[in-house]
């Protein structure tokens, strides 16, 4: 049966885009001034394509909603995010104000100009050196706050992995990311 997609028209956009997030609908994005007939005729000719987007979406992690508890598993990532931050400041020479642990749809981890870290709490079902990975990431921004040259030498001083993290988060991030305990 074909998928019930979602239309929003936008602004800012100049150009349509559709995007088959993991665990939701498609979203097709348009520009406010694109007419209707245009509009399904995208529609119509990407039908195969969503459906080969979400064939390649098989959970992979084995992931099952009924063993995690939300509220277990933000106090897990704040220890042990507070844990890995407060070692990694002090190598860094770097300070930050505060942690926040977010249910975030889109991101693993945010660092303000403020000072405040971020973390996604489905790190902490990530293996353990992709979740240390991306506080490193994190607290190398209050040094490098763009991805500069200079930032990712600074992520390969402390950690000369991150490569293979980074590609663990492009591969599985979408599933995880989607994740939803049951209750
Ligand atoms: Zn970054």
């Amino acid at each position: 049966m074909d998928e019930l997609i979602e239309v929003r028209r936008s602004r800012r956009v100049r150009r349509w885009t559709l995007t088959v997030p993991w665990g939701d609908p498609p979203v097709l994005t348009v520009p406010q001034w694109m007419r209707e007939p245009d509009i399904q005729s995208v529609v119509e000719e990407h039908r195969e394509w969503i459906a080969a987007e979400r064939a390649k979406q098989r959970p992979k992690l084995g992931l099952d909603p009924r063993d995690v508890s939300e509220i277990d598993a933000r106090r897990s990532a704040r220890e042990l995010i507070t844990m890995l931050a407060e070692e990694e400041a002090l190598e860094l020479g770097v300070a930050y104000k505060r942690i926040e642990i977010r249910d975030q749809r889109t991101r693993w981890g945010s660092c303000s100009t403020r000072g405040t870290l971020s973390f996604n709490w489905r790190l902490v079902l990530a293996p353990y050196d992709v979740l240390d990975y991306v506080v490193v990431h994190e607290l190398c921004h209050i040094r490098e706050p763009n991805h500069s040259r200079r930032f990712w030498r600074l992520v390969e001083t402390r950690r000369p992995g991150w490569r293979a993290h980074r590609d663990w988060l492009h591969q599985h991030g979408p599933e995880l990311l989607a994740f939803r305990p049951a209750a």
